[in-house]
This record gives structure tokens, C-alpha cells and sequence, in this order.
């Protein structure tokens, strides 16, 4: 190992490995640092993605696509379900796999990766940052970088140590857990949602099919419903309900900020990435592949940086963020925030006014107009999203 780096990456999940690829593809020497033993495990995640979202890092590989999605089944709370098709629109992941081969393709640029290594400081110079402390093998240590690349996920506190406020409101922090189980007989290539305030209020269930009936079934629901009813309640009802006796293979809890980018990411010497930025999609709760975006433009940023030898550059991260998804994400927050407020009844005539369009004609555009045109109170809330 080098004593400095150009370039530090902390954590190995997409965002980490996307970063620290582009900045080696730029010819400048990065190192990614790992806490846990394996990249990419423990997985928790619904590894749910889009093929596009997927085929901008990597070419699809069977190794681990786990499920071939075609359809979405969206499901009322009074039980009725819309089915739209798609063609092959993305894919249920072996994320264990996806994350390994990601960290691979860094490998193959040229990062050099460092696995049981804690990162738990910041070095500074003139109030910039300018290296990591960390520790490895029983040893404390440090490592100078002309850049720090934070991509240490949903609790991250390298932005915190480097000054950024990197807090959400309760509201937006989804608590979400999961399960992945067995003998569940659904379709296969198709994503199922359901709505409702006795589902899942203030956010979604799901059903993710991973392959021979097995499937990732599980929830988000707002910080603030957590306190009154858990996410894992929710989800033991629903399991008694439906699966009773499915066989449970794993059991996974964590939180989804489903919020919009923090305000600032990045400071001198520091740029952050996927959930450590609050990169995910507001509306969906999906930060695989908006991580990956924002891993690979602050990698290129970072490196372009120190090609230049003029590292204020990496100032401009924030901008291209924001051009590239982070105002998409602004609205897709606020279409959040209307369709939180949807009573059961409203989900309910949706599904009924939806259903009534011939399946083969239902595209995702003409199930919205239908929507509309058949329930037109929804007209407001929708003028609400984008006015308000
Ligand atoms: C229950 C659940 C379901 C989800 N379902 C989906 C879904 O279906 N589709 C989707 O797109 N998204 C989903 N998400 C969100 C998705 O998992 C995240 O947005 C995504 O993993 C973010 O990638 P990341 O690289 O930013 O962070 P992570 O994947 O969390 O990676 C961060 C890495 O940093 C490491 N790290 C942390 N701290 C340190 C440190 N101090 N030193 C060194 N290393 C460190 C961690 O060990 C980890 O490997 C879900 C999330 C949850 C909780």
C-alpha cells in the first residue's frame, strides 16, 4: 500500500465502487476502504433495479440476475389488482453477487481495495480534509488523499465529521424491514406493491420474487407511523395473513431516506455519494442505481480535480448532481408527499377506473390519464405536487 492517495473511497457498496471506478479510469490512484469482511455482504436491500439502471455500469449477467421482471402488479386496499406489462423492464438481484462484481470492475481500473477496514476519523489541513483514519487488523492508521469520497451508505458519519449536515427529517427516514422467503407462489417476473392504510400506510409493501418461489416480501413505512405501529408488525400481519407457514431464510431491518439530496455534498477535500448524499428516490425508495450515478459523476469530478492539480473543481459535483437527478428528485418527492395523503377509498377507485382499460392498452401514460380523467379530484392533488 501507497502511504497517500489521490483518491479514498469509504465503503464498497454501488455508489463506493461506481466512484472509485471512474476516478481510476481517469489514471489517478484510489484506494476503497471496506469495513465489513465481504463487499456486499450483509445485503440488505429489496434488489429491485431497472435494466437500464443496471446497463449503464455493467452488462446484464445471469450470475446475478436472481428474477427477469416484466410486469408490476398494483394492489388496491380493497383487494383489487392492476397488472401493467412491460416488456423486460429490470430485474430482482442477487445483490451479494451485483456488489462483488461491481467492486471487481473497480479492481479491474486499477482500485485498490481494502476489506475489515473502519474508517473512524477525518485528517484535515486548513480546515480541508485531507485523509482518513482508520483501522485495520487490530491497528490504528491513517492515509493522506488529495480527495475523500464518503459512500458509506444510509448511517453515514464521514459527511457529519467533515462538517456537512447531513440530517432528514424523521418524516422522510423510512423504516423499513424485510424478509426473504420460500414456498411463496407468486409470479415470478412480476414486482407486486400493495397500498393501504392497513398494509402499509404512508408508504408501500412488496413482493419481490427472487427466483424458484422464493421472494423478498417486505415494507417501508414513515418514521413517524413507526412509532405508533412497527414495520415489523406490519409485516408479521401480512405474513399470518397470506404465508403463513413460508419458511423464513433471512430477516433484515434498516432505513430508507426517502428524501430529497441533502442540501450540500460536498466541502474542500470531501465529496458524498448514494445514501451517504441522500441520493435515493424519494418516491420509490430505490438507491441502487441513483447511487451508482452519483458514485460514477463524483469519481470522474474527483479525478478530473487532481488531473488538474486544481481541487476546488470538485465543488462543481454539486451542480452536476442536481442537472443529472437531484431536480427529479425534487419532484418526485413532492408526487410522495400527495400520494401519502390518498385515503383507501382513493387507491380503491383508482385501481377500479385502471382496470376498466383493456389490459394490452394499458401503458404507464394512459393508466395516469385514465386515473385523472376517471377520478378528477385527483386532478388537484396532482396540480398540488408540482404547485405546492
Ligand atoms: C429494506 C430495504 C430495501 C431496499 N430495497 C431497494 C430496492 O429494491 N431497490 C433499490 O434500488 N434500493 C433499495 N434499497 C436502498 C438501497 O439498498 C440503497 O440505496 C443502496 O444500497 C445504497 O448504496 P450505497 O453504496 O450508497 O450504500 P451501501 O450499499 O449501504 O454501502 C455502504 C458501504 O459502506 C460501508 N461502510 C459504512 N461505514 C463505513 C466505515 N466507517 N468505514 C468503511 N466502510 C464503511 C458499509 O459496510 C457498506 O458496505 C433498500 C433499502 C432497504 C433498507
Amino acid at each position: 500500500m501507497k502511504t497517500s492517495y489521490d483518491i479514498i473511497v469509504v465503503g464498497a457498496g454501488p455508489a463506493g465502487s461506481m466512484a472509485a471506478r471512474f476516478a481510476a479510469e481517469k489514471d489517478v490512484s484510489v484506494l476503497m476502504l471496506e469495513k465489513d469482511r465481504d463487499v456486499g455482504y450483509p445485503v440488505r436491500c429489496g434488489e429491485a433495479i431497472s435494466k437500464a439502471g443496471v446497463e449503464e455500469f455493467i452488462p446484464s449477467d445471469e450470475k446475478w440476475i436472481a428474477a427477469k421482471i416484466s410486469k408490476f402488479s398494483f394492489n388496491a386496499p380493497d383487494g383489487t389488482e392492476v397488472i401493467l406489462d412491460f416488456g423486460e423492464a429490470g430485474y430482482v438481484l442477487e445483490r451479494r453477487i451485483f456488489d462483488y462484481e461491481l467492486a471487481r470492475t473497480a479492481a479491474d481500473a486499477g482500485v485498490e481495495i481494502v476489506t475489515r477496514a473502519y474508517v473512524n476519523g477525518l485528517l484535515f489541513e486548513n480546515g480541508k480534509v485531507c485523509g482518513v483514519k482508520y483501522e485495520h487488523q487490530g491497528e490504528q492508521k491513517e492515509l493522506k488523499a488529495k480527495v475523500v469520497v464518503a459512500a458509506d451508505g444510509v448511517e453515514s458519519r464521514v459527511g457529519r465529521w467533515a462538517g456537512l449536515k447531513t440530517h432528514i427529517d424523521f418524516r422522510d427516514m423510512e423504516s423499513a424491514v424485510q424478509i426473504t422467503a420460500a414456498n411463496i407462489p407468486v409470479d415470478q417476473n412480476a414486482l407486486y406493491f400493495f397500498f393501504g392504510k392497513d398494509v402499509a400506510p404512508n408508504g408501500y409493501f412488496w413482493i419481490f420474487p427472487k427466483g424458484n418461489n422464493k421472494a423478498n416480501i417486505g415494507l417501508g413505512v414513515s418514521g413517524i407511523i413507526g412509532k405508533k405501529k412497527s414495520a415489523q408488525s406490519y409485516l408479521n400481519d401480512f405474513m399470518n395473513k397470506h404465508y403463513p407457514n413460508a419458511p423464513v431464510l433471512t430477516t433484515i431491518a434498516g432505513g430508507v431516506p426517502c428524501a430529497v439530496t441533502l442540501g450540500k455534498i460536498s466541502a474542500p477535500g470531501i465529496l458524498l455519494v448514494g445514501d451517504a448524499a441522500k441520493q435515493v428516490n424519494p418516491l420509490s425508495g430505490g438507491g441502487i442505481a441513483s447511487g451508482m450515478i452519483g458514485g460514477k459523476i463524483a469519481g470522474t469530478i474527483a479525478a478530473e480535480a487532481v488531473k488538474m492539480n486544481k481541487l476546488d473543481h470538485i465543488l462543481k459535483y454539486d451542480k452536476t448532481w442536481a442537472d443529472r437527478l437531484g431536480k427529479r428528485h425534487e419532484t418526485f418527492d413532492r408526487i410522495k408527499n400527495g400520494i401519502y395523503n390518498f385515503s383507501d377509498e382513493k387507491f380503491n377507485n383508482i385501481a377500479h377506473a385502471v382496470n376498466k382499460i383493456p389490459y394490452e392498452k394499458r401503458t404507464l401514460g394512459k393508466v395516469f390519464k385514465t386515473a385523472l380523467f376517471n377520478q378528477p379530484s385527483l386532478l388537484i392533488d396532482v396540480a398540488k405536487v408540482f404547485i405546492i
